[in-house]
């Protein structure tokens, strides 16, 4: 599949690690980017190949362009999020820091990108995430499909467990 909601638990589990230093929403767009390539080459020609976004330039192309273009939409985004909750547990819980400092979105941009190509790679077979330094991909296969969803779902989960048990340190 090419674009895998998988992708965002380990970054889920980042965010409430690090809330301040880490924005998702620069991380989701990032990961959904970088995946605009599979995407359009199966539209082109019915194969969801990896060759230039899915290398070492390529996600610090997708980065730079999700940090440095996506930074304003997301606050928006984050804005109009807030503007939808209503006083009380919603307010208290739901609400999100606004702000989206350059520096984060570079970093969450990054590591989006970055944290991509390793899970592809595992993935799939012609994702080649450390071209032009090194060609092919040796990684591909080192943990099964099914161990590596579950890994991130256990991500994702982890990082419902820790939000929901520290409220007071919530932006
Ligand atoms: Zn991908």
């Amino acid at each position: 599949m090419p674009i895998t909601p998988f992708h965002f638990g380990p970054g889920a589990l980042i965010k409430v690690i690090a809330p301040r230093h880490f924005s998702w929403t620069i991380f989701a767009l990032a990961n959904v980017l970088i995946d605009l390539e599979p995407v359009t080459l199966f539209l082109l020609i019915g194969d969801p190949a990896h060759p230039w976004l899915h290398t070492l330039p390529g996600a610090i192309a997708v980065a730079a362009a999700a940090a440095l273009f996506g930074r304003r939409p997301c606050e928006w985004i984050l804005a109009w999020w807030n503007r939808q909750l209503s006083s009380g547990w919603q307010t208290r819980w739901l609400v999100v820091e606004t702000p989206i400092p350059l520096s984060t979105a570079w970093l969450s941009a990054l590591i989006g990108t970055f944290s991509h190509l390793g899970l592809d790679s595992i993935m799939h077979t012609d994702v080649e995430a450390l071209w032009p330094l090194i060609s092919g991909n040796s990684v591909q296969g080192l943990v099964s499909l099914d161990m590596l969803h579950g890994l991130c779902v256990a991500a994702a989960v982890v990082a419902l467990l820790i939000f929901i048990s520290r409220p007071a340190i919530r932006p």
